[in-house]
């Protein structure tokens, strides 16, 4: 009605700088912090997510969402994949200059155990609902999307990852719909001239993370006593969330517009890929040695072999790319991370449980 009217204008509307970004996935870990960077410099935000019940405490998002609206950016409840919605956001906001799309149906292991359509309905469906929004409104909002260090898959030397290495042999479904994600904006990029960046994010941890990942529920189990499970050799290149948001916020103000729907030229809007990731790896064994100290807790490890269900052994990332085009310089170590993220963790169940 008229109020969502009201408060997808006046949270889209930039204060004191120009870009208007619509931020999908704004209620997940990435999303909310990114929204909440944006608008700190003044740009207008607004968010937009399912609130996808799926696979994580939608309790938690709904926490990030009422911490956004704290801070003035409004989250519209809706999914990519209705196309009338999609629509009305694109009508009633002011015109987007960018659109930041991290919506995604994340983690490697959950296909497996459950239900495979989410990767495909929020990984692939959705993108393709989003960009044929995006191809359709003039001006056309320049594209920056996650996708994955997972895309390097089985190729994954030991070593770092450039982007220029063979993304062909991913090791889990989810590798495969962001992989897809890549080839799915490039046609759109030849054909309509939109302009897309595909940030190739490597582990990302922090405050209001994501319960699946590993940093989070080794704390939760290091702190109930409970036994957690180290596969042995596997090795990760964590980056601290406020250094990804950096660099999303530096390939939104880098990116060149598109080429707008009158002019309709092929082939001359750009189409950027660049890792963001710490370029520090660390073995999981060692994530738990800090998480000790951090907590002040001793672990009861588990050491297994890794499983051969979607995950690979080792991630590095070569951030040259970023760093020569993006300035991208991550800057948060692993210990600091992680005590910021302790600290969260501790206040957020403190409240929840006193709620
Ligand atoms: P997240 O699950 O916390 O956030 C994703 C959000 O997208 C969720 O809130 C979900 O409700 C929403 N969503 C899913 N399908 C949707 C749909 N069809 N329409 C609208 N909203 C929908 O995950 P995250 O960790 O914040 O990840 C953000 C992005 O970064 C994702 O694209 C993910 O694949 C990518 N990524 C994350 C990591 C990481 O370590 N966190 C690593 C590599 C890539």
């Amino acid at each position: 009605g008229r109020d969502w009217e009201r408060q997808v204008r006046s949270s889209a509307r930039p204060r004191a700088r120009n870009l208007t970004v619509l931020v999908t996935g704004a209620a997940g870990f990435v999303g909310a912090h990114a929204c909440l960077a944006l608008r700190r410099r003044g740009d207008g935000v607004l968010g937009l997510d399912s609130f996808a019940p799926s696979y994580y405490d939608p309790s938690l998002k709904r926490s990030r969402q009422a911490l956004l609206l704290r801070h003035g950016v409004f989250v519209v409840d809706g999914d990519l994949n209705n196309p009338q919605l999609l629509a009305k956001v694109f009508d009633v906001a002011p015109a987007f200059t960018h659109v930041l799309h991290l919506a995604a149906q994340p983690g490697v292991r959950h296909a497996l155990r459950r239900d495979p359509s989410p990767y495909v309905s929020s990984n692939v469906a959705a993108l393709v609902s989003l960009l044929e929004r995006i191809k359709n409104a003039d001006p056309m909002p320049a594209l920056v999307w996650a996708s994955s260090s997972s895309v390097y898959g089985l190729n994954s030397p030991v070593g770092p990852s450039s982007e220029s290495d063979r993304t062909d042999r991913p090791a889990s479904l989810y590798a495969a719909t962001k992989k897809a994600g890549e080839e799915i904006t490039h046609a759109y990029n030849h054909i309509y001239g939109v302009s897309v960046t595909a940030l190739r994010l490597f582990s990302v941890y922090g405050p209001w993370g994501r319960p699946d990942m590993a940093y989070y529920s080794f704390t939760r189990d290091i702190l109930r006593g409970r036994p957690v499970k180290v596969y042995e050799g596997s090795v990760r290149d964590f980056t601290y969330v406020n250094d990804i948001v950096r660099g999303c916020l530096a390939a939104l103000d880098t990116a060149k517009g598109s080429t707008g729907s009158g002019g309709r030229k092929r082939g001359n809007a750009e189409m950027r890929t660049y890792n963001l990731g710490s370029a520090t790896p660390v073995p999981v064994a060692e994530l738990v040695d800090v998480l000790e100290r951090v907590l002040g807790v001793k672990a009861v490890r588990k050491v297994v072999p890794m499983p051969r269900n979607g995950d690979v052994l080792f991630t590095h990332a070569n951030i040259t790319l970023a760093r020569r085009d993006l300035g991208y310089e991550p800057a948060t170590d692993l210990k600091t991370g992680l005590k910021r993220f302790v600290r969260w963790y501790r206040s957020y169940y403190t409240i929840k449980k006193n709620s």
